[in-house]
C-alpha cells in the first residue's frame, strides 16, 4: 500500500532525499537497491513459504486487482490538517484487503507492482523508482506473512477476516517504518514525537480502511445483495470524505490568503516605522525588499500547496533586479538569479499570459524540460503577479509533495487566486510606499524635505548628542530665476543638491529645505569636521553651472549647529530647534561676511531682539517711543547754518536707547521702512515749516532705505508731504548711501529723475566706501556728496584718507555737486576742509544729533541770527 495515513509526511521525507541529493546521490541509490534486495527476498521467503492455492484464472485476478489498485490510488483524498500538514487517504488497503482473502501472495505482489510503479513511471518520477518499488513489496510481504501468522495463531478459535485485517494494517505501517529507517539511514534528523504521531495516524487510517475493506467482502460474499449495498455505502462514504476535505481545503486556503495580505500590509507598516536617509533612489522600495516577510510568504504558499518549494520572484521598480525568495529545497544559483528577459531568460519566466501554467516534465517542450531540470523538478506550477499596469513577479511552485500525485485543479486554483492577492497586496505596498516616498522627499531634487528630515533625523540626534545640523544656502538662485526663469533655476538646484549628496555620500540625510536651502546631519561628528565638511561643501557648490550656454557661478554659506550649542545643560535633540539654530549662524554668517559659521547663544539672542524690534516698530512709531534728532550742517568758511540732519532716535522700554545701525536694518528688512521714512520725514518738515514761520530758511535731510527708489510712488508721496506742511521742495534733501544707488542704478534712475524733477535735493550718503567713481555719478540726477565720516576722521592722521578726501572735494566740484564732509569732530579737520574749499561741514565739532528741544536751545546760545541777502534770516555759528 502506498498511500495510507501520514503518507504526505511519508512522502516529504522521500522528497528531501530526492531532491537535496541532486543528481546520482549515492547513499539513496545504495539504500534503495538494499531495500529492493531485502524486500524481494523477503518476498521469496514468503512466497516459498506460504501455501500456492490453486487459483483458477490467475491472470484475471491479477490485473483485476491492478486496476483495483489503480484506482484506489486515483481516487486518494488529500485532507488538510494543519498549515502544511496534511493526510492523503487512499483506499489502497482495498483491493489489498481482496486480494488477501482471494488470491495468492505471488498474483497481489505482481498486481500492486505493476499499478505503482506503472504510475510512476507515467509520471516520470524515475528517480524514486527503486525505493518505491521495494517499500511496496514489503508492504504485500509483510501484509500476507502477518496473515499468515495471524491465521495460524487463531486457527480455529478466531474468524477468518482476523489475518486479513491484521495484514492490510501492517501493509501501511511496513511502509512507513521503511521511511523512518530511510531519515536514519540518511542521517536526517526526525523528532521522535512526530515519528511517533507518524505512525500512530498511520495506523488509525490504515484500521478505518482495512475494517471497511474486510466489511466490504463479508457483505459482498456473505450478505444478500451484497454488492450494491457496499457500493452505496462506499459511494456515501467517499461523498462524505469529499465534502468534507473540500470543506476543509477550501476554509485552509482562505486562511492561507488573507494570512498572505496580511503579512504583506503589516510588512508595509513596519518599513513605513524606518525612517530612511533621502537617497536618491526610492529606497523604501529597496526596504520591502529586504523585508523577511516575504520569505514567511513563501513558506506559507508551500506549505499550502504542499509543494517541495515554492519560489517567489518579485521585482518591485521597473529599474531594480529580480528579488528572489526560495521555501523549501535549495535551488541551484543559476536559476536562482536568472533574469526573466533578455537573451539568458529562462524559458519557463519568458511565458507570456496571466495565468497559472502548469508543466510536466514528461509532456512539456524541449526548452521548457530544460528549465525543469534546471529546477531539478518534475513539476512546476507558475503564475506572474500582475497588477494593473505591469509584472510584479512570478511564483513558481514545483513538484507536489505525494508519491503519486502531481499539482491538481484545486492547487490550480489556490495558486491563482494566492498570486493575485499577492499582487493586490503588492501593488498597495508600493503604492503607500510612493506614498510615503513622496511625503518625506522633495519632488525636484528627490532628497528629503522638511518633514522628511525631521524623520530621518530625530532618532540619530537623540541617541548621538556630538552630531552637528548644517544648514546649505546657495546664493544666486533669485538672480537665476528673475533673469532666465524658474526651469533654469529649478536645474541649478538639482545640480546642486546631486553634488551635495555626492560629497556627502549616500548614508547621510541631506533635505532640500526650499528654494536654494539644503541641510544636512553630519552624525557623530565633531565641530571641526563639520567645519571642513562645511568648506568642501561650499567648494563643490561653487563650481560653474552651465547655465542655458552661460555658466553661473553660485556662492554659498553655511551655518550650523549641534545639539550642545544650546546655553542649557541638556542636549538640544529638536530637528527643528537645531535646524533654526543652524539658520541663525548662516544670517549671522551672511551679515558679518563669513562663509561658514557655527551657532553661538548669543547669537540667538540677537536674532530674537531683531524679531521683537522688528514686531514692536509700529507700536513704537504710534506711542512715541522713536523720536527724530537733528544734527546741524555748516557752510564752511562762513559758518551759516544750512540744515539739519534729520536722525531716527528709539527709546525702548526694556533694552533701552537703540542705535539706528540696529533697527533700521531690521526695519528694512522687515519691509517696514516706509513707516519709518514717512514718519522721520513728517517730523522733519513740521520742524522746517516751524522756522520758516520764523522766517528762517534751514533745510532737512532725511535718509533713505534703498528700498524706497523700487516703489514708484515714492516720489509722490514726497511731494504730498512737501505739500501738507507748506515746505518748498529745495529746502528737504534726501540722502541716499553710495551702495544703495549703485547696486543697480538703472533701477533707481526712475524714480530718482522723479524726485530731482520734484526740486528736492538729492545726496549720496557715505561717499567713498563704495566702488563707484564720481564720473559715473554724473549721469545720476544727484546735488551733493557727503564724504563718508571713516575718511574724515582718519584724514588728520592718514595720508591715504586725505587724498581720498581731497580728490572727492575736487572732483565734485568739477562736476557741479556740493561737497559736505560729516564726521567733523575737530578744529583741524574743519581747518583743512575749508583749505580745500569743501562746501558743508557736520559732525560732533559743530554738534551731536540733539532732540527737538535741545536743538532749539542749541540755536539760541550758539548762533547768531542776521539779515541775508534775500531779506530772510540767517542764523550763523559762534565762534
Ligand atoms: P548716516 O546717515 O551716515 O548718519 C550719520 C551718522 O554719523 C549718525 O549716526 C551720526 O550720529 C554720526 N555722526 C555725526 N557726526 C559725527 C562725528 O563727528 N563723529 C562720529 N564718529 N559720528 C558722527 P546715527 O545717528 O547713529 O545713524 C547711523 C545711521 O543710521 C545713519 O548713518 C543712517 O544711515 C541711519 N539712519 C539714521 N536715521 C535714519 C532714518 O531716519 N532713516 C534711515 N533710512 N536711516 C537712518
Ligand atoms: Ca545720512
Ligand atoms: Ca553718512
Amino acid at each position: 500500500m502506498s498511500d495510507h495515513p501520514g503518507a504526505a509526511e511519508q512522502e516529504r521525507v522521500a522528497a528531501q532525499w530526492q531532491t537535496e541529493d541532486q543528481g546520482p546521490d549515492r547513499r539513496f541509490l545504495a539504500f534503495s537497491v538494499l531495500v529492493l534486495v531485502s524486500a524481494v527476498t523477503a518476498a521469496a521467503l514468503v512466497s516459498w513459504w506460504l501455501p500456492s492455492p490453486a487459483t483458477p484464472r490467475v491472470v484475471v485476478t491479477g490485473l483485476l486487482l491492478a486496476l483495483g489498485f489503480l484506482l484506489a490510488e486515483q481516487l486518494a483524498i488529500n485532507i488538510d490538517v494543519r498549515s502544511g500538514v496534511s493526510w492523503s487517504i487512499s483506499f489502497c488497503e482495498i483491493p489489498l484487503v481482496i486480494g488477501l482473502f482471494v488470491a495468492p501472495f505471488e498474483v497481489v505482489l505482481a498486481a500492486h507492482l505493476l499499478a505503482g510503479v506503472g504510475t510512476l513511471l507515467v509520471r516520470r518520477v524515475q528517480d524514486r523508482i527503486l525505493y518505491n518499488a521495494g517499500a511496496m513489496v514489503f508492504e504485500i510481504t509483510s501484509a500476507f506473512a502477518v496473515a499468515k501468522w495471524v491465521n495460524d495463531a487463531l486457527a480455529g478459535i478466531g474468524p477468518a477476516w482476523a489475518g486479513v485485517l491484521a495484514g492490510a494494517l501492517v501493509a501501511p505501517l511496513s511502509s512507513t517504518l521503511l521511511a523512518l529507517v530511510c531519515v536514519r539511514v540518511l542521517g536526517r534528523t526526525m523528532r521522535l514525537n512526530a515519528a511517533v504521531r507518524l505512525v500512530l495516524r498511520t495506523l488509525v487510517l490504515g484500521l478505518v480502511n482495512a475494517s471497511m475493506g474486510v466489511v466490504g467482502y463479508q457483505v459482498v460474499v456473505h450478505a444478500e445483495a451484497g454488492w450494491p449495498l457496499l457500493v452505496l455505502a462506499l459511494a456515501g462514504l467517499s461523498a462524505l470524505y469529499l465534502a468534507y476535505s473540500g470543506l476543509l481545503r477550501e476554509q485552509r486556503d482562505l486562511e492561507a490568503l488573507s494570512e498572505i495580505s496580511l503579512i504583506v500590509a503589516r510588512s508595509g507598516h513596519q518599513a513605513a516605522a524606518k525612517p530612511s536617509l533621502g537617497r536618491t533612489e526610492p529606497n523604501d522600495l529597496a526596504e520591502i525588499a529586504d523585508s523577511d516577510e516575504w520569505q514567511t510568504i513563501a513558506d506559507r504558499i508551500k506549505d499550502q500547496l504542499g509543494a517541495a518549494r515554492v519560489v517567489l520572484r518579485l521585482r518591485f521598480e521597473p529599474q531594480l533586479p529580480l528579488h528572489t525568495v526560495v521555501s523549501g529545497d535549495d535551488l541551484p544559483p543559476d536559476v536562482r538569479d536568472v533574469e526573466a528577459t533578455g537573451s539568458r531568460a529562462d524559458a519557463l519566466l519568458r511565458l507570456p499570459g496571466s495565468h497559472v501554467r502548469h508543466f510536466r516534465r514528461g509532456d512539456a517542450t524541449p526548452d521548457i524540460r530544460h528549465a525543469l531540470l534546471r529546477r531539478a523538478a518534475d513539476e512546476v506550477l507558475i503564475v506572474p503577479l500582475r497588477s494593473a499596469s505591469h509584472l510584479l513577479g512570478v511564483v513558481e511552485a514545483h513538484d507536489k509533495l505525494s508519491r503519486w500525485r502531481g499539482f491538481g485543479q484545486a492547487d490550480h486554483r489556490l495558486i491563482g487566486t494566492m498570486a493575485s492577492h499577492l499582487a493586490t497586496a503588492m501593488d498597495n505596498r508600493r503604492l503607500l510606499a510612493t506614498l510615503r516616498h513622496d511625503a518625506y522627499h522633495d519632488p525636484l531634487t528627490n532628497l528629503l524635505n522638511r518633514p522628511g528630515f525631521r524623520r530621518a533625523a530625530g532618532e540619530p540626534l537623540r541617541k548621538h548628542p556630538d552630531s552637528v545640523v548644517l544648514r546649505i544656502d546657495l546664493d544666486v538662485l533669485s538672480t537665476v530665476s528673475d533673469a532666465l526663469g524658474y526651469a533654469w533655476s529649478d536645474r541649478m538646484v538639482v545640480a546642486a543638491g546631486r553634488r551635495l549628496r555626492d560629497a556627502l555620500g549616500p548614508d547621510v540625510a541631506l533635505a532640500r529645505l526650499e528654494g536654494g536651502q539644503f541641510a544636512a546631519l553630519l552624525v557623530d561628528a565633531t565641530t571641526d569636521e563639520a567645519h571642513l565638511i562645511a568648506e568642501r561643501l561650499r567648494a563643490e557648490l561653487a563650481a560653474p553651472y552651465p547655465v542655458d550656454r552661460l555658466t553661473v557661478e553660485a556662492n554659498s554659506v553655511v551655518g550650523y549647529s549641534t545639539p550642545r550649542s544650546g546655553d542649557g545643560d541638556q542636549p538640544e535633540s529638536d530637528v527643528d530647534a537645531l535646524l533654526q539654530r543652524a539658520d541663525v549662524a548662516l544670517r549671522a554668517a551672511r551679515s558679518s561676511g563669513d562663509t561658514v559659521k557655527a551657532y553661538l547663544p548669543t547669537m540667538g539672542q540677537i536674532f530674537l531682539r531683531r524679531f521683537q524690534l522688528v514686531t514692536q516698530f509700529r507700536h513704537a512709531l504710534e506711542t512715541g517711543q522713536v523720536k527724530v534728532h537733528y544734527q546741524p550742517k555748516v557752510a564752511l568758511p562762513s559758518r551759516q547754518v544750512l540744515g539739519v540732519e534729520a536722525l531716527v532716535r528709539w527709546r525702548h522700554p526694556e533694552f533701552g536707547r537703540l542705535d539706528p545701525d540696529e533697527f533700521v536694518p531690521a526695519v528694512e528688512a522687515a519691509g517696514l521702512v516706509d513707516a519709518l521714512t514717512g514718519f522721520v520725514m513728517d517730523q522733519a518738515l513740521i520742524r522746517v515749516r516751524k522756522w520758516m514761520d520764523r522766517g528762517l530758511r534751514i533745510a532737512a535731510a532725511v535718509n533713505l532705505s534703498v528700498r524706497s527708489l523700487d516703489d514708484p510712488n515714492f516720489p509722490q508721496r514726497v511731494a504730498a508731504a512737501l505739500d501738507r506742511h507748506g515746505v518748498p521742495p529745495e529746502l528737504l534733501t534726501l540722502e541716499l548711501t553710495e551702495s544703495g544707488v549703485m547696486a543697480d542704478p538703472q533701477r533707481a534712475l526712475p524714480v530718482l529723475r522723479a524726485l530731482h524733477t520734484l526740486g528736492v535735493v538729492l545726496a549720496v550718503d557715505d561717499f567713498g566706501t563704495g566702488y563707484s567713481s564720481l564720473a559715473y555719478l554724473r549721469q545720476l540726477p544727484v546735488d551733493e556728496v557727503k564724504i563718508d565720516k571713516s575718511f574724515v576722521l582718519g584724514m588728520g592722521t592718514d595720508l591715504g584718507d586725505l587724498a581720498v578726501v581731497r580728490s572727492i572735494v575736487e572732483l565734485g566740484h568739477s562736476l557741479g555737486l556740493t561737497v559736505v564732509a560729516e564726521g567733523v569732530e575737530d578744529d583741524a579737520a574743519r581747518d583743512q576742509l575749508a583749505g580745500m574749499g569743501c562746501d558743508v561741514a557736520q559732525g560732533y565739532l559743530i554738534s551731536r544729533p540733539l532732540s527737538e528741544s535741545r536743538l532749539e536751545a542749541w540755536l539760541q546760545a550758539r548762533t547768531t541770527q542776521a539779515r541775508g541777502l534775500r531779506d530772510e534770516m540767517v542764523l550763523t555759528l559762534l565762534a
